[in-house]
């Protein structure tokens, strides 16, 4: 029963589990955005993979995909070789990214995580600009492998592991608990004149870096999303500075925040995309997209093992020409506006910030016991919330873009009870 399986996991497996800790949940079957556990209770599941289940649980042209490479006998591990499976992810993939990287974009598959990426694309650009410094900001989440963490805001994450490179963390333009004690509008462009300032001045600044690596919004650090003038900043000094631009899309792609890829709300051209999590369907995969202009690599100049997932390449083609087909970023939109203005009329004293984008939603709560109190009464009433940012703070809405009008209801109503509950 799921109180042993529970007892098991926790004397066998190491203690950083998370999840396990939050969620005594023994998932056992899954649709949509429904889990049900071995003890026969169901519950709406707003935190869907860490966000790479786009289409839900086990949607049916995900299924089918994986079964038909099955069906078909196809190698399943082909290392970087060419395959008819491979051929039609990058195909799929390539039609949909933005236009400066679909005209002049180079692809590389790396390890399976998103970490994998984030570090294929820090020793990309430090290869082709011959430079090591990164720009990376407070907040921000890339993975937890070394060159990843070293660009990962949270400082108790960092501690005591060796990291790589010389990174500066610059201000990013969190207005609720803003940095510069302003608000609003004001925070992004006190952040963009920082940033701009300590990239020109001779006397203060820092040597030119390898790239600077940023979310459109972050995911981790607290669903902040950057006002598109403050991107469109980042650009102008990147390009003015010569430093590429990476832009870590592994939460934020695949229609998630209401656009197909987070830029093209602000129609900023990245050097680089960092992508994972939804474009494998809930399976591991991860790649990189660039700028050509940049790929000074020698052949085998970044190698992996993993790299040929085939279940993944056609469960990630599945999903993105669903999402792209259904129109689901602009599903993502309107029912993400819709919630983030109904969580806004809530009327608790310790709500003290209501924010998103598509459905990338955080409800920051003034004291985190609230916030806490709060995932754990979502789950009393089978609702999965994460939790993020400062203080774990946020509790995260990232459903899948499916949800139905019902469900987007049902999640309404028990995050309401919750916080009731959290309140008393
Ligand atoms: N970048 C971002 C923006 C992420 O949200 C995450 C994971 N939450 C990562 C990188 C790391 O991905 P992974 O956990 O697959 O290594």
């Amino acid at each position: 029963d799921s109180g042993q399986v529970l007892a098991r996991q926790s004397r066998r497996e190491s203690s950083a589990r998370t999840y396990a800790r939050s969620f005594p949940i023994v998932p056992v079957q899954a649709s949509g955005l429904t889990i049900t556990g071995a003890d026969g209770r169901t519950y709406l599941d707003c935190l869907s993979g860490a966000g790479s289940l786009a289409l839900g649980h086990n949607h049916p042209v995900v299924v089918n995909a994986i079964r038909k490479v099955l069906d078909d006998g196809a190698p399943l591990a082909t290392l970087d070789l060419a395959t008819p499976v491979k051929d039609a992810f990058v195909d799929t993939l390539f039609d949909l990214l933005p236009p400066n990287l679909k005209q002049n974009g180079r692809i590389h598959f790396c390890g399976p995580t998103g970490a994998d990426a984030v570090e294929a694309a820090l020793k990309l650009t430090q290869t082709s600009t011959g430079r090591r410094g990164v720009l990376a900001f407070t907040g921000a989440y890339h993975g937890m492998t070394a060159g990843a963490l070293a660009t990962t805001g949270n400082v108790a994450a960092r501690q005591n592991v060796v990291t790589t490179g010389e990174v500066t963390q610059l201000p990013y333009p969190y207005a609720y608990r803003c940095p510069f004690g302003v608000g609003g509008d004001d925070t992004a462009r006190l952040s963009a004149h920082y940033v701009r300032q300590l990239l020109q001045d001779p006397n203060g600044g820092v040597v030119p870096p390898a790239a600077m690596i940023l979310e459109a919004v972050q995911g981790e650090g607290g669903v902040i999303p950057a006002p598109n003038e403050w991107m469109r900043a980042m650009r102008d000094i990147t390009s003015q500075q010569g430093i590429p631009l990476i832009v870590d899309e592994v939460q934020t792609g695949v229609g998630r925040t209401g656009a197909f890829w987070a830029v093209d709300h602000s129609g900023v051209a990245s050097d680089v995309l960092v992508l994972s999590k939804a474009i494998g369907g809930g399976l591991p995969l991860a790649v990189i997209v660039y700028d050509a202009a940049l790929d000074g690599w020698a052949a085998g100049a970044h190698t992996g093992t993993f790299r040929g997932n085939q279940l993944a390449m056609a469960a990630g083609a599945a999903t993105l020409r669903y999402v792209a087909e259904h129109r689901l970023d602009e599903r993502a939109e309107k029912l993400g506006d819709w919630l983030v203005a109904e969580l806004s009329t809530l009327p608790f004293e310790t709500i003290g910030d209501v924010r998103g984008r598509g459905l990338m939603i955080g409800v920051e709560a003034t004291d985190p016991a609230i916030s806490q109190q709060v995932r754990a009464e979502c789950l009393e009433r089978g609702l999965i919330v994460e939790l993020g940012g400062r203080d774990d703070a946020v509790v995260r809405l990232l459903p899948p873009l499916v949800m139905s009008d019902v469900e987007a209801t049902s999640v309404l109503e028990r995050l309401a009870a919750a916080w009731t509950a959290a309140e008393r």
